[in-house]
Protein backbone atom coordinates (compact mmCIF):
# COMPACT_ATOMS: atom_id res chain seq x y z
CA UNK A 1 0.00 0.00 0.00
CA UNK A 2 1.27 2.89 -1.40
CA UNK A 3 1.88 5.98 1.77
CA UNK A 4 -0.19 8.69 -0.31
CA UNK A 5 -3.15 6.11 -0.37
CA UNK A 6 -3.95 6.85 3.51
CA UNK A 7 -3.85 10.38 3.40
CA UNK A 8 -6.56 9.48 0.44
CA UNK A 9 -8.34 7.66 2.80
CA UNK A 10 -8.26 10.68 5.43
CA UNK A 11 -9.60 12.89 3.01
CA UNK A 12 -12.17 10.58 1.48
CA UNK A 13 -14.46 10.08 5.06
CA UNK A 14 -13.69 13.72 5.27
CA UNK A 15 -15.09 14.62 1.93
CA UNK A 16 -17.99 12.25 2.62
CA UNK A 17 -19.45 14.04 5.64
CA UNK A 18 -20.73 17.46 6.27
CA UNK A 19 -20.11 16.67 10.24
CA UNK A 20 -16.58 18.39 10.99
CA UNK A 21 -15.69 15.05 12.98
CA UNK A 22 -13.08 15.29 15.55
CA UNK A 23 -9.82 13.13 14.45
CA UNK A 24 -11.09 9.84 16.66
CA UNK A 25 -14.12 10.00 14.86
CA UNK A 26 -12.04 10.22 11.58
CA UNK A 27 -9.83 6.83 13.00
CA UNK A 28 -13.07 5.33 13.45
CA UNK A 29 -14.14 5.41 9.91
CA UNK A 30 -10.45 5.32 8.45
CA UNK A 31 -10.57 1.83 10.15
CA UNK A 32 -13.46 0.54 7.72
CA UNK A 33 -11.53 0.82 5.23
CA UNK A 34 -7.58 0.32 5.95
CA UNK A 35 -8.33 -2.15 10.09
CA UNK A 36 -4.21 -1.69 10.78
CA UNK A 37 -3.69 1.98 10.48
CA UNK A 38 -2.66 3.22 13.43
CA UNK A 39 -4.15 6.40 15.58
CA UNK A 40 -0.75 8.03 15.69
CA UNK A 41 -0.68 8.19 11.53
CA UNK A 42 -4.27 9.46 11.49
CA UNK A 43 -3.22 12.51 13.94
CA UNK A 44 -0.41 13.04 11.83
CA UNK A 45 -1.68 12.90 8.60
CA UNK A 46 -4.64 15.80 9.88
CA UNK A 47 -2.01 17.57 11.66
CA UNK A 48 -0.07 17.67 8.15
CA UNK A 49 -3.24 18.11 6.05
CA UNK A 50 -4.19 21.01 8.22
CA UNK A 51 -0.91 22.95 7.62
CA UNK A 52 -1.08 22.34 4.13
CA UNK A 53 -4.16 23.77 3.62
CA UNK A 54 -5.80 20.54 1.97
CA UNK A 55 -8.12 20.55 4.79
CA UNK A 56 -9.78 23.33 7.15
CA UNK A 57 -9.72 22.72 10.81
CA UNK A 58 -11.64 24.18 13.41
CA UNK A 59 -10.85 24.31 17.17
CA UNK A 60 -14.02 24.28 19.15
CA UNK A 61 -14.55 25.72 23.12
CA UNK A 62 -14.22 22.50 24.75
CA UNK A 63 -10.38 21.88 23.40
CA UNK A 64 -11.02 19.33 20.96
CA UNK A 65 -10.38 19.65 17.18
CA UNK A 66 -12.74 19.46 14.31
CA UNK A 67 -11.79 18.38 10.12
CA UNK A 68 -13.48 19.44 7.13
CA UNK A 69 -12.85 18.83 3.64
CA UNK A 70 -14.42 22.22 2.69
CA UNK A 71 -11.35 25.14 2.15
CA UNK A 72 -13.70 27.45 0.88
CA UNK A 73 -14.35 30.46 3.67
CA UNK A 74 -16.88 29.92 5.75
CA UNK A 75 -17.74 30.21 9.33
CA UNK A 76 -19.08 27.67 11.17
CA UNK A 77 -21.93 27.34 14.24
CA UNK A 78 -21.67 25.11 17.22
CA UNK A 79 -24.63 24.14 18.89
CA UNK A 80 -24.55 24.21 22.90
CA UNK A 81 -27.31 21.31 22.91
CA UNK A 82 -26.29 18.56 20.48
CA UNK A 83 -23.00 19.53 19.46
CA UNK A 84 -23.52 19.70 16.15
CA UNK A 85 -21.06 21.92 13.73
CA UNK A 86 -22.97 22.92 10.58
CA UNK A 87 -21.48 25.61 7.74
CA UNK A 88 -22.29 28.95 7.35
CA UNK A 89 -21.56 30.22 3.87
CA UNK A 90 -21.48 33.87 2.69
CA UNK A 91 -19.38 35.04 5.77
CA UNK A 92 -16.31 34.86 3.01
CA UNK A 93 -17.17 38.54 1.90
CA UNK A 94 -15.43 40.21 5.35
CA UNK A 95 -12.18 38.93 3.97
CA UNK A 96 -13.19 39.88 0.87
CA UNK A 97 -13.45 43.32 1.64
CA UNK A 98 -10.32 43.18 3.91
CA UNK A 99 -8.28 41.67 0.79
CA UNK A 100 -9.89 44.75 -1.34
CA UNK A 101 -8.78 47.06 1.39
CA UNK A 102 -4.87 45.88 0.89
CA UNK A 103 -5.07 43.01 3.84
CA UNK A 104 -3.28 40.12 3.11
CA UNK A 105 -6.17 37.30 4.75
CA UNK A 106 -4.53 33.74 5.55
CA UNK A 107 -8.26 32.51 7.04
CA UNK A 108 -11.25 32.78 8.45
CA UNK A 109 -11.92 30.95 11.88
CA UNK A 110 -15.40 32.13 12.76
CA UNK A 111 -17.01 30.13 15.32
CA UNK A 112 -20.34 31.35 16.36
CA UNK A 113 -22.22 29.49 19.57
CA UNK A 114 -25.67 29.12 20.09
CA UNK A 115 -28.35 26.34 19.21
CA UNK A 116 -29.56 24.85 16.35
CA UNK A 117 -33.17 24.99 15.42
CA UNK A 118 -34.08 21.90 17.00
CA UNK A 119 -32.52 22.57 20.14
CA UNK A 120 -34.08 25.98 20.28
CA UNK A 121 -37.61 24.96 19.65
CA UNK A 122 -36.90 21.31 22.28
CA UNK A 123 -35.71 24.10 25.39
CA UNK A 124 -38.96 26.43 24.46
CA UNK A 125 -40.99 23.27 24.54
CA UNK A 126 -39.37 22.54 27.91
CA UNK A 127 -39.61 26.47 29.44
CA UNK A 128 -42.98 27.46 29.38
CA UNK A 129 -41.99 31.28 30.45
CA UNK A 130 -40.32 31.57 26.38
CA UNK A 131 -43.06 31.02 24.58
ZN1 LIG B 1 -28.51 21.21 18.53
ZN1 LIG C 1 -17.30 23.57 7.58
Amino acid sequence: MRYSSRREAILEVLRNTKEHPDADTVYEKVREKIPNISLGTVYRNLRELGESGELNTLETEDGSTHFDADTSRHAHFVCKGCGKIGDLFGYGDVADALEHAGYKVECVKTVVYGLCPECARKQKDCDPSLS
